[in-house]
């Protein structure tokens, strides 16, 4: 299998896409740990992954809970290949009605949280010559009514990898990024709402007319094993869309 013999650790991994990516990379043979900040929901899914899977909490706001995250993937199958940088939340809100301190909030989850991934990452993968796959969106690419603080994150994320890539392709280590566009996962669920009071429009007929039909979470996790497999040996400082055509018109 593509991932034999591979470690991951993933963050944000007790559901949606982090979880969907944790159990792609078990089938495709690697060993697992799975970290997020509700731990027990993280260690609950790697005793269901099985084979060798761990869960850990972490809160990836914080640098010293990503370090001992990293030490206990470490410590747990003795080197570490993978890092992906999963974990984010979401505001659903015009700029206006945004709060400084939720805008503070998003900014600490979303861009600090990958900056602590990669930074904090680099020793171990430079042992293993590993990678690091970092979720960004859609939303990083272009403006999108309601999702103004969001955005902002998820454009921080792809200069993050381009300019991880650069400063470690050298030392080997990849460093790419995932744009999907809505993908069906309680963030989207959470953004029927506030989608549907701003617009007026059924919530399914907007992702109809953007992007034909929500993606799933397998969709991305295909793409995510892929891009941190040793096919994908000459791809580092890129970012990949997922999203049916949303960007391509
Ligand atoms: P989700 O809300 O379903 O799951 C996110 C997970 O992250 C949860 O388990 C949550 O507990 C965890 N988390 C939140 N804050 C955390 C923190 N401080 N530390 C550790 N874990 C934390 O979201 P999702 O849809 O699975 O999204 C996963 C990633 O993919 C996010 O970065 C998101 O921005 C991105 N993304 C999602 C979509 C989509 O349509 N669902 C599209 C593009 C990008």
């Amino acid at each position: 299998m593509e991932l034999d013999g591979k470690t991951a650790l993933i963050t944000g991994a007790a559901r949606g896409l982090g979880l969907a990516i944790a159990q792609r990379f078990a089938a495709g043979g690697a060993r697992v740990a799975l970290a997020d900040i509700d731990g027990d929901t993280a260690r609950a899914a790697a005793t269901a992954i099985g084979g060798g899977a761990v869960g850990l909490a972490c809160d990836v706001t914080d640098p010293a809970s990503v370090r001992a995250a990293i030490d206990g993937a470490v410590a747990a199958f003795g080197a570490l290949y993978v890092m992906v940088n999963n974990a984010g939340i979401e505001i659903g809100k015009p700029i206006p009605e945004t709060s400084d301190e939720e805008f503070a909030q998003i900014l600490d989850v979303n861009v600090k949280g990958t900056f602590y991934g990669i930074k904090y990452s680099i020793a171990a993968l430079a042992q293993t010559r590993g990678t690091i796959l970092n979720l960004s969106s859609v939303a990083g690419l272009a403006g999108v009514p309601l999702l103004g603080a969001y955005c902002a994150t998820k454009a921080a994320v792809i200069r993050l990898t381009q300019t991880a890539a650069i400063e470690l392709r050298d030392a080997g280590i990849r460093v790419n990024a995932l744009c999907p566009a809505f993908i069906g996962t309680a963030m989207v669920d959470r953004l029927v709402a506030p989608f549907e009071a701003a617009t007026g429009a059924d919530f399914g007929d907007l992702v109809a007319a953007a992007q034909g039909r929500l993606g799933t979470a397998e969709e991305v996790a295909e793409m995510a094993a892929f891009l941190v497999s040793d096919d994908a040996g000459f791809i580092t400082g890129s970012f990949y869309t997922l999203d049916n055509t949303l960007t391509a018109r």
